[in-house]
């Protein structure tokens, strides 16, 4: 089957600093794919290309059959590919549940008219959203916590409602970028449960950068090792580790 993502001979630089130095991969569909690699390797990089935050130099991004290339990111949102959006940097001021049905798809201008003036179609929407909402923070145990400030709720559960976020475009593929970063060990592992249930049950394809090998180990095959721009290798876990280039990327570059 074709592949859900293939990136080609993806290039990107900053004011000279060649962040990607022409990447190549492939990512499968329904697969939780792995994506490690030395500080600065480029993996966050990567990222941003993919969901549209930054265009590339040089090189193509297909997506689902389509090319994607240089998308702005709501239109890459909008064909199924979104990443995980950081809290910190989103609303924390508006409740959880706010925060989910700002990420629901929209028509454009609808939010503009005053309640009364809405259209039964676009009330019907609004509600097919909240409950939308209501599901993803059920399955993600925020449904206690909805009607809380997002900057009130635990590290653990802002990244449930990041995950929640991503699940509210309806995506067919989620990049979370260190989704386990800065929690403790105990919902490291929930979260990951968390993730293999929405992959089995709503077959969505995760690409996840990780440095807590544990977390890689339990979640992700294939793993993609990247350094200084470019895609070392790929395997299996046990593959990677074993592999002598992926110990000696790692320890030839200092902290
Ligand atoms: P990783 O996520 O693998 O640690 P990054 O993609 O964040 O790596 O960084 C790769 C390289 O690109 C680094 O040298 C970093 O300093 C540089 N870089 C990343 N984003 C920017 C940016 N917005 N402006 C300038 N340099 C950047
Ligand atoms: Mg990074």
């Amino acid at each position: 089957m074709e592949p859900l993502l293939d990136v080609s001979n993806v290039v990107k630089s900053f004011f000279g600093v060649r962040a990607l130095k022409g990447v190549d991969l492939v990512i499968g569909r329904e697969s939780i794919t792995g994506i490690i690699g030395p500080n600065g390797a480029g993996k966050s990089t990567l990222f941003n290309v993919l969901s549209g935050l930054y265009p590339p130099d040089a090189g193509t991004v297909l997506f689902d059959g389509q090319n994607i290339t240089s998308w702005p990111p709501e239109r890459v949102t909008s064909v199924g590919m979104v990443r995980s959006f950081q809290i910190a940097r989103g609303f924390p001021n508006l409740t959880v549940m706010e925060n989910l049905m700002v990420y629901g798809p929209r028509q454009p201008g609808e939010h503009l008219l005053p309640a009364v003036l809405r259209p039964a179609n676009v009330r019907r929407r609004e509600q097919e959203l909240e409950e939308k909402a209501y599901g993803i923070a059920e399955k993600l145990r925020l449904a206690p916590v909805l009607d809380h400030r997002a900057s009130d709720i635990s590290g653990g559960q802002k990244k449930l409602l990041e995950i929640g976020r991503a699940l509210m475009t309806d995506p067919k593929l989620i990049l979370l970028d260190e989704p386990m970063a800065g929690i403790n060990p105990v919902l490291a592992n929930e979260i990951a449960d968390d993730i293999i249930q929405i992959n089995e049950m709503e077959g969505i394809t995760f690409v996840i950068v990780e440095h807590d090998m544990a977390m890689v180990a339990k979640l992700c095959d294939p793993v993609i090792v990247m350094a200084e721009g470019r895609v070392l290798t790929s395997g299996s876990f046990q593959e990677i580790v074993d592999d002598p280039m992926v110990q000696e990327a790692y320890m030839g570059v200092s902290p």
